[in-house]
């Protein structure tokens, strides 16, 4: 083989792809082989090229309004000969934007190591046998299964198709899916009438496939074209746009003021040049520098400690949405419930019989009542268990500790009653070997087989409602056939369904020899129906807790599944998702069919109402995610199925299951969830609520800095007194207290009672007028302080250089004090633990040692133009500190009571 194969795939006949490629269909690749062309054509997988260089995105850093007026700045300084100043400006901007460039890469590959921690599998025919592997392993050669639901791993050239339906708009822009072919394409085929071929990174939406892979990593259609669609990670949620708009208002604003500012100082007497470096200490005070960068890191903590929980998210708006998450719409199996599924039950020709056994052995007895069963002496058991074992795709295989299926654990627990009742499944293969499937699919709530030994049999399992709509008669216990008796059944159902058990119906049909597939057609009707199993699937116990959770936090959950509304009912009754079914009502279950027969509007109110959906089609589910929109509810849906695609991707939060989603459901998701755990969406949500607090704790943190810095130079100049806080001594306040300070909130944990409040109304402003108005307050405390000080100390006679360093100073410690209450924008910080967030203490200390250095410093007494202090006004210093945290402590304490007052029921936890 050449190097490069990139060969016109398309216009090649089979047999000569399969030669090139030297493969078989039959057997794969040898083991060995795979690790030869493993060596010369690397892993699958595509080079990353990022969006932007490292280069680009440290420039971007100067790219600020800041920066500009930092630079104008410099310069009229350089221009007047203050080469020390206008040095220190610009080194403090170069600072700047190292600072702004660190944090936000460590940001950006923090969240890129998680879109890469979600990797996809795919199944491949190797040594002759199929097997899960990681699609980065593929070579080519490589014979691939595909099944609706995946995305397809490499470039594939297909052998055999049945039905096969591939979204190709990831490469062609089209989003109507194609219809596959086997038929040799010609030459100058475009790649969207290229139907013998499946390319990498397209989904299937319908059908199956074997394809021989012809392309791997770089080399495939997508990887060659990844430059135009390089991973644009950004950093770009709701919120950060609100902050992005906020801050230009801001910065308008700032200009104006600055303008007056200047104009007023001209008026009052002031020198041009004086009153320029008024105006830029203005601008450069009034900015919040720090803001982006921290709100960027916060998100991005927030992202990672989710994904600690096994919440994977994959766009970031979905971090702050699920804070405001009112309704969650969550899948019975597997996600509320273990999926670890048990035949408990069975019934056939009359009897109704139970399975022992736990778990996935297949160890057990059947038996009547106390009697063991004699296996002889029941060909319908024997039977029921035959089309359990052969109507499945599942494999059951013994591992070291046990047992463990590969493929749907509903299949599973066919599989292992098979085992119960003696039937080895090499031997029934044998005999009675499969030509056709039609999959299971849970639009169709069936599966079915055919399989051709002495004679040519059709075995079907599925819901009840399905297989019984295509029988027309049943096994007996007699050899003759008897008509169907739907009523008996439907009774027997009831009775499994009720408690909690997951009920699959079992027929069969004989067909002419000659038949060589099957068709839906092919089983509408002339079914013999064989039996029920039942099959206990436990709920999880944390989600039993998770749920509960959630409805303390104001949150409603609904389970939609494609189960029996009896057996939902009562898995529902044992989580405790209503009250109302706790006591023993079933009265809000609703079916699919139900849901079809109800107008919008009925529909609005239904979806409200009741917590269980029954038999519910994927389209039902886009439906009802519509209908809890239009009532205006923040919704999160969960799905595993590529039909569910549609409603993932609508819901407010789409939540695809890692372990048994296919790649279309995750490929439509906000979030996935690596353990398919309910549990897991209600850590998501928890962590959630907590980073939006920890933002809106930095927001509240940071602007009264500026606003108080802001108003101190605007008074000076009023009143044309000498500036206490010059441009360079602005800036570094705002760089080391956003970065030492204000960071360590988003390292603050959640707070008590996070999850006892109702969601957060999305929409609304993030800027409450409470939040308006202690920003205001601390900004006016810190003017008083900080001018007050710096008034007293000329008046003591100190150098114009000790009254700024004391005014900058009542900036740095007024923050520190200020930051212990902005902890909890509530409680106070003995309330939360005094410890609970060591980061805190640390970046204090870090920002008492930086302003000793900024004050004692000779270096930095000549930089920043400040001079040493004595004891006493440090004391002072400290004292204006410790009363703005005592104050605000008040104001908060106050503020508590008040809305303890009104709305008890949202702060019981304090
Ligand atoms: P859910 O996952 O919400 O429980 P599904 O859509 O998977 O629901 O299944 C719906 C119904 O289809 C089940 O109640 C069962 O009767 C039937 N069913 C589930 N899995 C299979 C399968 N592998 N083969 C045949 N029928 C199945
Ligand atoms: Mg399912």
């Amino acid at each position: 083989m050449e190097d490069s194969l990139n060969k016109c795939w398309h216009n090649l006949p089979q047999q000569q792809v399969k030669d090139l490629l030297n493969s078989s269909i039959e057997q794969g690749l040898a083991s060995e082989e795979v690790s030869l062309r493993k060596e010369k054509f690397g892993l699958n997988r595509i080079t990353q090229r990022k969006g932007q260089g490292p280069l680009v995105r440290f420039l971007l850093q100067f790219h600020q309004p800041l920066v500009y007026i930092l630079l104008a700045a410099a310069i009229v300084k350089l221009i007047l000969g203050g080469i020390v100043d206008s040095s220190v400006i610009f080194g403090v901007v170069v600072i700047n934007a190292v600072i702004g460039f660190l944090q936000e890469s460590k940001a950006l590959s923090a969240l890129d190591a998680l879109s890469k921690s979600l990797t996809s599998e795919t199944l491949v025919f190797r040594n002759g046998e199929k097997q899960r592997i990681d699609a980065t392993e593929l070579v080519p050669g490589d014979i691939v299964l595909l099944a609706s639901g995946d995305k397809v791993p490499a470039d594939l050239r297909l052998v055999q198709v049945r039905n096969l339906q591939v979204d190709e708009s990831a490469l062609t822009g089209e989003s109507v899916p194609v219809e596959k072919r086997i038929d040799v394409v010609e030459q100058e085929a475009t790649l969207g009438d290229r139907v013998n071929m499946a390319y990498s990174s397209t989904l299937v939406t319908y059908g199956t496939a074997v394809g021989v892979v012809v392309e791997t990593g770089d080399n495939t259609e997508i990887g060659k074209i990844s430059e135009l669609i390089a991973s644009a990670e950004i950093l770009d949620t709701p919120l950060t746009r609100n902050i992005a708009r906020f801050s230009q208002i801001l910065l308008y604003a700032i200009l104006v003021l600055a303008a007056i500012t200047f104009a007023v100082g001209i008026w009052h007497g002031g020198s041009m040049v004086d009153m320029f470096m008024a105006a830029v200490a203005l601008a450069v005070a009034m900015i919040p520098e720090g803001l982006p960068a921290v709100v960027t890191i916060t998100l991005a903590i927030g992202v990672a400690r989710m994904a600690k929980r096994n919440a994977i998210i994959r766009r970031l708006p979905a971090v702050e949405t699920l804070g405001s998450t009112t309704v969650i719409c969550s899948d019975k199996t597997g996600t509320l419930t273990r999926n670890e599924m048990t035949v408990c039950q069975v019934w056939t020709a009359g009897k109704q019989m139970q399975v022992t056994g736990t778990g996935y052995s297949p160890d057990g007895e059947v038996s009547l009542g106390d009697k063991p069963i004699q296996l002889q002496e029941e060909p319908q058991l024997t039977e029921l268990a035959r089309a359990g074992l052969l109507c499945n795709d599942s494999v059951l295989k013994q591992v070291e500790h046990g047992w463990k299926v590969e493929g749907d654990p509903t299949e599973g627990a066919l599989l292992v009653f098979a085992g119960k009742a003696s039937l080895q499944r090499q031997s029934e293969a044998d005999s009675l070997p499969r030509i056709d499937t039609i999959p299971f699919e849970s639009e169709y709530q069936y599966m079915a087989t055919l399989h051709r030994g002495n004679e040519a049999i059709v075995y079907m399992k599925g819901s009840v409602e399905r297989v019984l709509a295509s029988c027309s008669t049943m096994l007996s216990d007699s050899e003759q056939q008897q008509a169907l008796d739907a009523d008996l059944i439907n009774k027997q159902v009831e009775t499994l369904a009720s408690q909690g058990l997951r009920v699959l119906a079992f027929a069969r049909k004989t067909m002419a020899q000659t038949t060589e597939g099957i068709d839906h057609a092919d089983v509408k009707e002339g079914l013999e129906f064989i039996g029920l199993q039942g099959m206990i699937d436990p709920p999880r116990d944390e989600a039993v807790q998770a749920v509960r959770a959630c409805q303390k936090a104001g949150m409603r959950i609904k389970m939609i599944t494609g189960d029996h509304a009896i057996t939902a009912g009562a898995i529902a009754g044992q989580i405790g998702l209503d009250e109302r079914l706790e006591q023993g009502q079933i009265p809000n279950t609703l079916t699919g069919q139900q849901l079809t027969h109800l107008s919008d509007e009925q529909l609005i109110q239904a979806s409200l109402d009741t917590a269980v959906f029954a038999r519910v089609s994927p389209e039902q589910k886009l439906r009802l995610v519509e209908a809890l929109q239009a009532s205006g509810q923040v919704t999160a849906m969960t799905g595993d199925g590529v039909n569910d695609a549609p409603a993932l991707r609508r819901a407010d939060i789409g939540v695809a299951m890692g372990q048994t989603g296919t790649e279309v459901s995750k490929e439509a998701s906000d979030m996935v969830l690596t353990d398919d755990n309910f549990a897991s969406i209600k850590a998501a949500v928890e962590e959630g609520r907590g980073v939006f607090d920890n933002l809106l704790k930095f927001i509240t943190w940071i602007l009264p800095t500026n606003a108080g810095q802001g108003l101190v130079i605007m008074v000076a100049v009023l009143l044309a007194e000498p500036l206490p806080v010059l441009p360079v001594q602005a800036l570094w306040i705002n760089m080391t207290t956003a970065v030492l300070l204000g960071l360590t909130l988003a390292f603050e944990p959640h707070e008590p009672g996070i999850m006892a409040r109702e969601p957060r109304t999305p929409g609304t402003s993030i800027l409450s007028s409470e939040i308006l108005v202690r920003i205001a307050l601390v900004g006016v405390l810190l003017l008083i302080g900080s001018f007050g000080l710096f008034e007293w100390a000329l008046y003591q006679g100190a150098s114009i250089e000790q009254a700024r360093t004391i005014a900058v100073n009542v900036f740095a410690v007024g923050q520190s004090f200020y930051l212990l209450n902005c902890r909890s924008l509530r409680y106070n910080m003995f309330h939360l633990g005094l410890f609970s967030n060591m980061w805190i203490w640390v970046g204090i200390g870090a920002m008492a040692f930086a302003q000793y250095l900024f004050t004692h410093n000779p270096l930095m007494n000549r930089l920043f133009e400040t001079a040493p202090i004595s004891l006493s006004d440090w004391f002072h210093i400290v004292l204006v500190g410790f009363a703005i945290y005592v104050i605000i402590g008040a104001e908060k304490f106050l503020r508590l009571r008040q809305e303890k007052r009104q709305r008890p029921l949202e702060v019981r936890h304090s």
